[in-house]
C-alpha cells in the first residue's frame, strides 16, 4: 500500500529522527511516520555486533518503494559502534572494512542516502600515524561497494583518543579519502561538548565561519539534531532532549534560522520524554524551533 508523497515547501528543513528496526527494517517506516519525521536514521543491525544483514529480493523492492511512496528519501544507516580505523590490529581493521563494505552495500541495495560512522580511537598512536590508514580504509572500502551510497564520518566529543573531535582533523581524513562520496554528519551535541560555543550568536557564526573555511557546506549532509546533558567543552557524549539540556532552545532556533544549517537533514537521536529514544515530542519541538508547524500522523 503506498502514500502520495508529503508536500514540503523546497526550502523547509527535514526534520527526523532515528528509529528502531526491530521486526524488520520496513517496519522503520511506519515509526518514522508516526513520529512525523521527514528523515530517518536506523540501526539496520545490532550495533554492538559484527552480525550482518540478509535481505530478501522483495524486502529491498518493497523498502524501495516505501522510500518513495512516504518521501522519506533521507534514509540513513547508522553504521556499528565496534568499527575503528585507528586500531593498531589488522584482524579490527579488517572487520571494521569489511563492516563498512557491507552497509555502503546494503545502502546502495536499498538506495538509501548514505551510511554514518563514528572513526574510532587512535588508542594513543597519534593521529598523524593512521591518517593514512583511516583515508586507505574508507577508500577500499567505498571501492568495494560502488554505487550512489555516501559515507559520512560522524564528528566526535573527542573523549581520550577518539578521532575526529577537530575540523582540522575531519578535513584531513576527508581529503586522506578523496572521494566524493565521503563527507561529514555533524552532531551538535558533540560539537558542543567539543568546543563548538553553540550558546551565543557569536560562538555560533565563528564556528561556522570555521566549518566554511575547513570543510565547506558541499560536505554537510546529515545533522544529528540533540541536546548536550554534558557541559560545554566537557569532550563527553550524552545526549538530552532538545531544549532540556546545555544547548538549549535558544541555541537550536539560532541553528535553525541559518540556511546553510537548513540544507541537511536534521535527526534526532535524543532520549525522548519517556526516555525511550527520539519522540513525537522532540520532532515537533525542533520543528517548532525551525518555524514548521507539526505534521499530522500518517
Ligand atoms: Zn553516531
Ligand atoms: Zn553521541
Amino acid at each position: 500500500m503506498s502514500r502520495p508523497p508529503r508536500r514540503r515547501a523546497p526550502d523547509a528543513v527535514h526534520i527526523g529522527a532515528h528509529v528502531s528496526t526491530r521486526g524488520g527494517i520496513l517496519t522503520a517506516f511506519d515509526r518514522a511516520l508516526a513520529l512525523g519525521a521527514e528523515a530517518v536514521q536506523v540501526h539496520p543491525t545490532p550495533p554492538q555486533t559484527w552480525r550482518r544483514l540478509h535481505l530478501e529480493a522483495e524486502e529491498v523492492q518493497e523498502f524501495r518503494a516505501r522510500l518513495t511512496s512516504t518521501g522519506l528519501g533521507d534514509f540513513f544507516l547508522h553504521a556499528v559502534y565496534l568499527i575503528n580505523l585507528g586500531t593498531p590490529r589488522p584482524e579490527l581493521l579488517a572487520s571494521s572494512e569489511a563492516s563498512l563494505v557491507h552497509y555502503l552495500q546494503m545502502a546502495n541495495e536499498l538506495g538509501a542516502a548514505g551510511v554514518i560512522f563514528h572513526p574510532g580511537s587512535h588508542l594513543g598512536q597519534g593521529f598523524e600515524n593512521v591518517l593514512e590508514q583511516i583515508g586507505t580504509t574508507m577508500r577500499r572500502a567505498l571501492e568495494a561497494a560502488p554505487g550512489a551510497a555516501r559515507l559520512l564520518v560522524e564528528n566526535s566529543a573527542g573523549a581520550g583518543a577518539n578521532l575526529g573531535a577537530t575540523l582540522p582533523e575531519i578535513r584531513r581524513m576527508l581529503e586522506a579519502v578523496d572521494s566524493p562520496r565521503v563527507g561529514l554528519c555533524l552532531d551538535t551535541a558533540h560539537a558542543f561538548t567539543s568546543g563548538w560555543q553553540l550558546t551565543t550568536e557569536e560562538g555560533l557564526a565563528s564556528a561556522l565561519a570555521d566549518f566554511e573555511a575547513e570543510i565547506g557546506w558541499d560536505r554537510l549532509w546529515a545533522i544529528h539534531a540533540n541536546d548536550s546533558k554534558a557541559p560545554f567543552g566537557s569532550n563527553r557524549d550524552r545526549h538530552e532532549n532538545i531544549g532540556e539540556g546545555e544547548i538549549g532552545s535558544e541555541a537550536f532556533a539560532r541553528m535553525l534560522a541559518d540556511p546553510r544549517l537548513r540544507r541537511p537533514p536534521w535527526i534526532l537521536e535524543v532520549p525522548g520524554e519517556e526516555r525511550q529514544g527520539p519522540d513525537r515530542a522532540n520532532v515537533d519541538r525542533l520543528r517548532k524551533l525551525a518555524g514548521l508547524s507539526p505534521l499530522e500522523p500518517l
